[in-house]
């Protein structure tokens, strides 16, 4: 949901359906021995579908980001595992790449049938949810407010994001009763670099804040496979959400993106959690950062040619089709102009509670 939806795309309509936003089909697709693909339906606009990976072993199946939390998606889940020849009490373990609801929205329910352990990386955390501790690592920023419901204004003095009503009521009483949402608890916190066995192999945790703080992609050096959660989609880019306690959040993204990169041929197999898996994750990982270098050069441009302090929302009609504007757009295009900003290139200032930005050079 919120934070979610938008995966930002460069070009405006008309365009073919990309690979993420198709549909989720019954087939289940044999990627290497014992590791398997799945299609989740889901309802998040510009995405159709979200891979859950199964993964088999001798004590049953671990399975990767297992949907929204729905009756559509659990009667999904269900049809999936007996196609498989697996109950669902024998899903042992739940691996959740990230903090986002069509990623973790099954693992309470499947926990609650199984006992599943719940995988995460050390950092998970839903942020609009009170009973998370704060993370440990947080880079705090000083002049960020604590930022915990989607629909009210943010930092920068922009409208907050489209929530529908219903979901908003939702998150309202979950935020009083958090256990009504089916948030899922970690049973498994991993490091970066802590090796997990599971599904008969030895994987490897990396780390990869950016799409979001908590963002955790899984190497299995034996058979070159990454799952890469939305770290690296193959058709679109992830939504980079300025509203992370971080200083630049579009910084770690391009750190993580180089780390991945940095496995290169070691990766034979991207599994990504929307879209078919490819081959060449460092390309597409460089053609990402390609994608956002471009945007960031559209922003100085953009500022050369209005030559004076604009808001977010102003240089984010610069970035995103008018059809896109709104909270998410603006809080993308706050996290590029907060890198520009640390980078030295932009100053920021605080015009009765609006952020203004102005190019320096
Ligand atoms: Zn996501
Ligand atoms: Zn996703």
């Amino acid at each position: 949901m919120t934070n979610h939806g938008g995966h930002s795309h460069t070009h405006d309509a008309p365009r073919p359906v990309k690979q993420e936003q198709r549909a989720a089909t019954e087939s289940i697709d044999e990627l290497a021995p014992g590791v398997l693909r799945t299609q989740l339906p889901i309802d998040i606009p510009g995405l159709g579908h979200v891979n859950m990976y199964v993964l088999e072993d001798e004590r049953g199946v671990a399975v990767v980001d297992p949907g929204l939390a729905n009756k559509q998606s659990y009667t999904a889940i269900q049809k999936r595992l007996r196609e498989i020849g697996v109950p669902l009490k024998r899903v042992h373990t739940v691996i959740v790449t990230h903090s986002h609801p069509d990623h973790f929205g099954g693992a309470e329910w499947i926990q609650s049938h199984s006992g599943a352990e719940i995988v995460t990386s050390r950092h998970f955390r839903v942020f609009w949810d009170p009973t998370e501790p704060p993370d440990v690592d947080v880079e705090d920023v000083p002049d960020l407010p604590p930022y915990r419901r989607p629909w009210e204004p943010t930092p920068w003095g922009g409208p907050g994001m489209n929530v529908p009503w219903r979901r908003r009521a939702r998150m309202k009483v979950a935020q009083r009763f958090p256990k009504l949402l089916h948030l899922p608890r970690p049973t498994i916190r991993l490091d970066d670099a802590e090796r997990y066995t599971f599904a008969r192999r030895e994987w490897v945790a990396v780390h990869t804040p950016g799409h979001t703080a908590d963002h955790l992609c899984l190497f299995d050096p034996e058979a070159g496979l990454m799952l890469c959660g939305d770290h690296v989609l193959p058709t679109i880019t992830p939504h980079i959400s300025g509203l992370v306690r971080r200083r630049d959040p579009l910084q770690l993204f391009f750190d993580s993106l180089d780390k991945v990169a940095v496995f290169g041929s070691d990766v034979t197999l991207a599994l990504p959690a929307h879209g078919d898996p490819f081959a060449d994750l460092a390309g597409r990982a460089n053609d990402i950062k390609v994608h956002h270098e471009g945007r960031l050069q559209r922003l100085r441009d953009a500022a050369a040619e209005l030559d004076r302090p604009a808001t977010v929302m102003e240089m984010s009609r610069f970035l995103f089709s008018p059809r896109a504007q709104g909270g998410m757009a603006d809080s993308e295009t706050y996290a590029h102009l907060e890198h520009l900003r640390v980078a030295g290139e932009f100053e920021r200032r605080d015009a009765e509670g609006r952020y203004e930005y102005v190019r320096l050079v």
